[in-house]
């Protein structure tokens, strides 16, 4: 095995105080609840390696991810008691898994409850549904005795609409407050990110960022608050001289009109910056704009140089400030972290 990382062309650097910033100002806006944070999707296509040290330092206790194949990763910074596992256990190896890990799962039916009682049971979370009607216990499975005999800590649902101002908020949480009613547990969760900024009566004793911790910004509650977390950097791989009646890139979809320096750089649909990118989308260097231009190719895309002084070697950034990158791109800011490819150096 090689000693020395590879060289480079491609870095994602995550700016941890950024991160812990936004932790702490979650956690802050959460509160008397405190604050965990969902991890989930190789923290949000960040790296758990990078995030979950940087959320511990900040003060979160509580992790989520969604599958039993995200525990190892995060299990290699904090403890199983602190992991939950938010699809829950599906068979009798994901129940040992659990119990041999210590992690949590979030039961979500009274299969699941089941399951986890018959392969012995133990802490666990529960999600209740209340308006999702994507997983979780119904209210009309609630009096089951399979819950009255459950160990449960963590009793969740989770909100549809909360970056709306949007009736169906009101309305889960009263399901939600029946359902804390009905079913004895430790603790409570209802809020993510946008839900944080609904108020005190959505916090309850635990919040659940994801998005926001990564520098998105849900809605407007939050804006100011949150700093960007992400910043894509790569380098240019070649600098040509355009003519006019040139054209660029695969079907031609770009005709230079004039004399143009144009620059390859080295990242493409491959690495999560899709075509939905080359519309309007540019890169940036020295404070100089370097519009796309042609089709996005798997692993470059072409910018328009301008008069930048740019050589092959020198590094660009594309802007990842995640509200405006999802105006441009027309990606939610979800999905603009959560495609990040493989081929970026992480740094933080
Ligand atoms: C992903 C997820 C979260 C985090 O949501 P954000 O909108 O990213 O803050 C919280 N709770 C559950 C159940 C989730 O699936």
């Amino acid at each position: 095995m090689l000693a020395e990382l590879p060289p480079a062309s491609l870095r994602l650097r995550i700016d941890r105080a950024a991160l812990i910033d936004n932790w702490r100002a979650l956690d802050r806006l959460s509160g008397s609840a405190s604050a965990g944070a969902a991890v989930k999707a190789d923290g949000y296509g960040l790296g758990v390696e990078h995030v979950v040290p940087a959320l511990q330092e900040a003060g979160a206790r509580a992790f989520f991810v969604a599958h039993w194949s995200e525990v190892p990763g995060v299990l290699a910074h904090v403890p199983g008691e602190q992991v939950a596992v938010l699809h829950g256990v599906a068979n009798a190896q994901e129940v040992a898994f659990a119990r041999a890990t210590g992690t949590v799962p979030v039961l979500n039916s009274l299969h699941q409850l089941a399951l986890w009682q018959a392969g012995g049971g133990g802490r666990c979370h529960v999600m209740v549904d209340t308006g999702m009607n994507r997983l979780g216990l119904s209210a009309g499975e609630l009096g089951d005795p399979l819950l009255a005999g459950a160990d449960i800590d963590l009793l969740l649902s989770h909100l549809a609409s909360a970056e709306d101002d949007s009736p169906q908020n009101g309305r889960q949480l009263a399901r939600f407050r029946e359902a804390v009613a009905q079913v004895p547990s430790r603790r409570r969760s209802l809020a993510n990110s946008a839900g944080i900024a609904l108020g005190p009566d959505y916090h309850f004793d635990l919040t659940r960022p994801g998005l926001a911790l990564y520098g998105g910004v849900p809605c407007d509650e939050l804006a100011g608050q949150i700093r960007q977390v992400a910043h894509v950097e790569t380098a240019v791989l070649q600098v040509r001289q355009l003519q006019p009646g040139d054209t660029v890139g695969y079907n031609a979809t770009w005709t230079a009109d004039r004399p143009t320096r144009s620059a390859t750089v080295a990242l493409g649909y491959a690495d999560g910056i899709l075509r939905s990118w080359g519309a309007s989308g540019a890169l940036h260097h020295d404070g100089t704009r370097l519009p796309i231009i042609g089709r996005v190719s798997m692993d470059m895309i072409v910018v328009d140089l301008g008069d930048a002084q740019l050589k092959e070697g020198d590094f660009c950034r594309l802007s990842y400030d995640l509200p405006q990158a999802a105006q441009t791109s027309g990606l939610t800011q979800y999905e603009l972290l959560t495609v990040l490819g493989h081929r970026f150096a992480r740094t933080s």
